[in-house]
């Protein structure tokens, strides 16, 4: 399998290959050159599959030629291994033909260790046979940073920089981050915003010398290994209630549009699916797209959905890509109108292609309180408020209720304790294995919010490791 780039300019790359490049040199995201295809049968064959083996079935075909099929199924078991419940992501009903699938089961508590735990043995796997290390520096505004370090942790061959705006994160979510005791694992708190991070990050890598250097890498949610991860469970869900027998559909709380293209993908490669019903928070960008065919960028309002608090959805360049037959000029076109105007359209019968699947609904912060209090009267689940924005986009805008809609819970309530308190007045608890992170010690360098000092630093820690391990 060969991956191109969506903008038609960098040159064809390998699975492995495309892991470690992150963006492509033209500024595009890489993409699979023809989707795999899975007939009835192989769907049908599925059906008592574990997770683990449902994984090396439908990531098998995106790796092949990168490593054989004995290595894939070492990578997938180490990667989960460490969820936990038996199901991985498993399937609650919520009510007639309508069902919760639990992604934060892993161990930060949101669905990015879905793919992160991937990721991390599959890094340790390329650059051992190859003999390579890597620096991963990455910036986060909470949920991907802790995942991130969390599948690095401990591996020889990679060390983790995290960016983070200091004071700008949940407790849990600083504390998921500093308390990890491993010393390739490093955090900064950056004094800033999200955004001076994300454009300290991308200075970083856009310094030649400085990312061949140190062999910077980045695990964002742009990097293709991701997106074959987080198609797994859309798979794995759809068989569970039926398919190939019958068409599911599923709700998605998005941001990056990461987590809905899998599901897009999945549909590509063969499985049944009605609708990809999209949810967003104030940050509504995606919803007004799918109902004007109008992209266009308008000021990030704070949430209690934080996680997509975004203004620019960058896997949904991937989607375009796929809708207009892989013309990367016309992708190439319609990003540089976007970054000039901030804005591009598309013509009204490639919108009606679109939404004949895709369709979004937006809701506030007063509206998804008021859902995950009533789900919880209800049914005595406790949701987190991204997941809430899912289930309740599923609930506006299904059209059959014959077809199974699947929203996707992307956090564990307890990662967002005083929005769920305040809007079920019950505060959910932390699980077992994280019941202590409150008295665990912390550790993290507060940095000026200035490229020179986090590059010192970067360079200082490296060679400070690189001296200690010639000395031992
Ligand atoms: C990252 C995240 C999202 C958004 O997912 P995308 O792939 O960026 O669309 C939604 N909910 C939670 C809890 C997240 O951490």
């Amino acid at each position: 399998m060969k991956y191109v780039s969506t903008r038609d300019q960098a040159p064809k790359l390998a699975f492995d290959e495309v892991l470690l490049a992150g963006l492509a040199r033209d500024g595009g995201l890489y993409v699979p050159e023809a989707w795999p295809q899975f007939s009835a049968a192989d769907i049908a064959a599925m059906k008592d599959l574990s997770y683990a083996e449902t994984a090396v079935r439908v990531i098998r075909p995106f790796v092949e030629g990168s490593m054989t099929d004995a290595e894939l199924e070492a990578i997938v078991a180490d990667a989960y291994s460490h969820f936990d419940h038996p199901d991985v992501a498993p399937l609650k009903e919520l009510g007639d033909n309508e069902y919760l699938m639990e992604l934060f089961h892993g161990p930060t508590l949101a669905f990015k260790d879905q793919a992160m735990q991937f990721l991390g043995p599959l890094f340790d796997f390329v650059l051992n046979r190859s003999g390579r290390r890597v620096t991963i520096v990455g910036a986060t505004s909470g949920d991907t940073g802790s995942a991130a370090i969390e599948a690095c942790r401990d591996r020889d061959a990679i060390d983790i920089f995290i960016l983070y705006p200091n004071g700008r994160v949940s407790d849990v979510q600083r504390r998921q981050m500093t308390t990890v005791a491993s010393s390739n694992v490093h955090c900064i708190a950056l004094e800033g915003t999200f955004d001076d991070c994300q454009s300290l990050v991308k200075g970083l890598f856009n310094d030649i010398a400085f990312r061949d250097r140190w062999r910077l890498s980045a695990v964002n949610s742009i990097n293709w290994a991701r997106i074959v991860a987080q198609i797994v469970y859309y798979f794995f869900a759809a068989v569970k209630v039926g398919a190939p027998d019958r068409p599911v559909s599923f709700a998605v709380p998005t941001g990056n549009f990461g987590n809905v293209f899998a599901g897009y993908a999945a549909r590509k490669m063969g499985l049944q699916i009605d609708q990809l019903v999209v949810g967003s928070n104030r940050n509504d960008i995606l919803t007004r797209f799918f109902e004007t065919g109008t992209m266009k960028t308008e000021g990030v309002v704070p949430t209690i959905s934080p996680s997509m608090d975004i203004q620019i959805s960058s896997n949904f360049e991937r989607l375009l890509h796929d809708i207009l037959d892989g013309d990367g000029a016309w992708v190439r076109s319609l990003m540089e109108d976007f970054q000039a105007a901030g804005q591009f359209s598309i013509a009204e019968d490639l919108l009606r292609d679109l939404t004949s699947v895709f369709s979004g609904a937006r809701f506030d912060d007063d509206q998804t309180r008021a859902v995950i209090g009533q789900l919880h009267r209800e049914t005595g689940e406790l949701i987190d408020p991204h997941s809430a924005v899912g289930i309740a986009a599923g609930r506006a805008l299904r059209r059959d209720q014959s077809v199974p809609m699947i929203a996707l819970a992307t956090a564990h309530p307890a990662k967002f304790p005083d929005a769920v308190k305040a809007a079920a007045g019950v505060a959910p608890g932390l699980p077992a294995h994280l019941a202590d992170l409150f008295e665990r010690p912390e550790r993290y360098e507060i940095l000026a919010n200035d490229r020179e000092t986090v590059g010192a630093f970067i360079a200082g820690t490296l060679e400070g490791e690189s001296a200690g391990s010639l000395a031992s």
